[in-house]
């Protein structure tokens, strides 16, 4: 599953993490996630069930921020949000269209309580 694969990726990440500034376990994560990532959010809570137990994160609360996705349209430079891959440029109807924001998954913070 495409998920369980991002959730042990995010593990891998935070178990580094983890050692570089000694925690045993993290609190909090923040993750982002753009609304054209190709993430399916309720999957990704599956997973994270399945992916997170005995590591650093199993404990941690998952904050999500999601990501408008956005797009350039590469014949007038209109800048616009998008709902999906095939919306048109709304100024020029084009369908020639650059994603600028949106694809990405990222690890915004990771939090732990100092009185462990
Ligand atoms: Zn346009």
């Amino acid at each position: 599953m495409h998920e369980l694969s991002i959730v042990v990726n995010i593990v891998d990440i935070a178990e580094k993490e983890a050692i570089k500034v000694e925690v045993d376990n993290f609190s909090l994560i923040g993750l982002e996630i753009g609304t054209q990532s190709g993430i399916v959010l309720e999957a990704l809570d599956f997973a994270w069930e399945t992916g997170v137990k005995g590591s650093v994160l199993e404990n941690a609360k998952k904050k999500i921020t999601k990501i408008q996705a956005k797009a350039k349209c590469t014949n007038c430079n209109e800048v616009f949000e998008i709902e999906s891959l095939y919306d048109i440029c709304p100024k020029c109807n084009s369908y020639i269209i650059e994603i600028i924001q949106g694809k990405e998954l990222k690890i915004l913070t990771l939090e732990f309580d100092s009185e462990n």
